[in-house]
């Protein structure tokens, strides 16, 4: 409650909003020398497939290295990429490590798996960026092993995401996977219109499934309406043992995503003895839940 006549508190406040402007000064600025010094690097996080354990692809979260050699988060500068038009770059630098790092990819977590990267729904409605960004993926020589996820946001409306970016990348074999499903402004009805290969179910919805009923009948909505589309389904995070039984007894649903399988785990992690793609997907199936 901020009164004029209150001088106390409204100079508490502005000093506080002071300090908050500060705070995103130096986030800015430590974004944009990172940008400059390449600072990122990619965590890889498994999607599994809950009835033979085996890995079916890989997503590619960004991880920023600040100055003091700290990892940080997307959470932390993600939206703020976007705002200051930075995100484009950040995510060719996402594609140039998994370039760079294709063979570690393969002997990790095997030759066929899918490699998933993020696109910020406001990058998907910019062809100036996509047109340019699906060229990168075709030229890596192995577009067919890319997805593309995105946020439901940008199929809402019709828009050059839906009309000629995914016809696009799905040309060139890349992937369309609808992140964080169920969130979102779309309606269930609105899936009917949306061309994608997969569909990823919000981890809100996953979160104790076992004991949420509305949850459950929400998951069985998505899951027949995945099905009659041809759609993947894809369950986000799965942390405990109790969600993963729900799934696989109560569901048809195929593949899922999640601590209790493996955090996002840095290549370099597993550089001292690169296990074979058999022994990383047994690795990665019996991995305790672990601290970051
Ligand atoms: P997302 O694409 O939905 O990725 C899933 C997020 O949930 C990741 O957080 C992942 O570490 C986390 N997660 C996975 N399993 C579990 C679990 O079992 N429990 C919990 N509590 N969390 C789990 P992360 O890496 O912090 O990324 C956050 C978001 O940042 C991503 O959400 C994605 O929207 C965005 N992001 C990440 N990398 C990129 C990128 O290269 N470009 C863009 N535009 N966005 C990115
Ligand atoms: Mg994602
Ligand atoms: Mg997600
Ligand atoms: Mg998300």
């Amino acid at each position: 409650r901020v009164k004029n006549s209150d001088k106390g508190t409204l100079a508490f406040f502005s000093s506080a909003m002071e300090h908050e402007a500060l705070a995103r000064m130096k986030v800015e600025q430590s974004l944009r020398l990172a940008i400059l010094e390449k600072r990122f690097c990619c965590a890889f996080q498994a999607k599994v497939d809950i009835r033979t354990e085996e890995i079916k692809g890989i997503e590619a979260l960004v991880r920023l290295r600040d100055n003091e050699g700290v990892i940080q988060a997307p959470g932390a500068f993600i939206n703020l990429a976007v705002e200051l038009g930075l995100i484009d770059e950040l995510t060719h630098l996402v594609l140039d490590e998994i370039v760079k790092s294709i063979d570690l990819i393969n002997e990790t977590f095997g030759h066929e798996t899918t490699i998933s990267i993020n696109v910020a729904a406001k990058q998907a409605a910019n062809p100036d960026f996509m047109r340019p960004f699906a060229r990168a993926l075709e030229s890596t020589g192995f577009p067919k092993r890319f997805m593309v996820e995105v946020t439901e946001d940008a199929f809402v409306t019709r828009s050059h995401f839906q009309d000629e970016i995914v016809p696009l990348l799905r040309g060139i074999g890349v992937g369309i996977s609808i992140d964080d499903f169920g969130i979102g402004y779309s309606s269930l009805s609105a899936l009917a219109d949306i061309t994608a290969d997969e569909i990823k179910i919000d981890r809100s919805f996953i979160t104790d499934i076992h004991k949420r009923p509305r949850s459950q009948g929400i998951l069985r909505a998505i899951e027949s309406l995945s099905e009659a589309l041809g759609m993947t389904v894809i369950a986000e995070g799965i942390e405990s043992f109790e969600e993963l039984a729900y799934l696989q007894a109560a569901t048809k649903i195929r593949y899922a995503q999640g601590y209790y399988f493996s955090r996002p785990i840095f290549l370099e992690e597993l550089k001292p003895a690169i296990p074979l793609a058999s022994e990383a997907r047994m690795s990665l199936a019996s991995r305790p839940v672990q601290e970051n």
